[in-house]
């Protein structure tokens, strides 16, 4: 099976789970992660057609689709990964989505960049919905605040939300979590599900998708 004949594999999987809980498929978004790939693995999708992919570093991403993205128009990329507040210029520059909004001053970094290059990625408050100390994300308890604190303090304009469940754990009551959260904070947009529960998600609400393996094999981190 090739790269492409994979992304076809997920798109069909992602329809037919999407009608089987009485869902369009065009309300869900395939964001194909293609962190730790070179640009070459890159290509095919791009030549098949798909123009969204998630990337989790801000300068790997940079300087694989800058080049990528002068022969290919119309990629959405969406930054998948933690912000540090030094690079929010770079991301504004480089991101059509930031889905990793986790804090003040990441959210006041953004803002700032925002209005100083004229550019409004969309912007996701990622949950850690596990309360894992080493992940990134903003407390499921705090999140009704922060979200309120970006919109009202930094005026930034919230699209939705984002989490990575704990690796050892089920992750539906993750995904309940995260879509109870957007619901009563009005927020359309549910960023949850990777390759191994992407199905389960969109059962539960996810408009995002973020498949990285399933599609592109595993990731070799030795190179990185
Ligand atoms: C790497 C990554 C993914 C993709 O994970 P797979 O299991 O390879 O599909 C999705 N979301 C985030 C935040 C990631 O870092």
């Amino acid at each position: 099976m090739t790269i492409v004949d994979r992304l076809t594999g997920a798109k069909e999987a992602i329809a037919l789970r999407a009608r089987d809980c009485g869902r369009e498929p065009g309300e869900i978004t395939l964001v194909c992660v293609t962190k730790t790939f070179p640009a070459e693995a890159v290509v095919p999708l791009l030549e098949a057609g798909h123009r969204v992919f998630g990337e989790n570093k801000v300068q790997e991403a940079r300087a694989k689709w800058g080049p990528l993205r002068a022969v290919y128009p119309g990629v959405e990329l969406h930054l998948i990964g933690p912000l540090q507040s030094n690079k929010a210029r770079e991301a504004v520059e480089t991101f059509d989505v930031i889905e990793s909004v986790d804090r003040p001053k990441i959210a006041k970094a953004l803002a700032d960049e925002m209005k100083r290059q004229g550019k409004s990625p969309r912007l996701l408050v990622q949950v850690n919905t596990g309360a894992e100390p080493q992940k990134a994300g903003v407390l499921p308890q705090e999140a009704d605040a922060f979200i309120k604190e970006c919109r009202e303090r930094y005026g930034l304009r919230i699209a939705g939300l984002m989490c990575v469940p704990p690796v050892d754990q089920q992750a539906s009551p993750h995904f309940a979590l995260l879509a109870e959260i957007a619901a009563r904070n009005g927020l359309g947009e549910l960023s949850m599900g990777m390759s191994a529960d992407y199905e389960l998600a969109i059962q539960q609400g996810a408009t995002h998708v973020r498949i990285g393996s399933a599609i592109m094999g595993e990731r070799d981190y030795s190179k990185g």
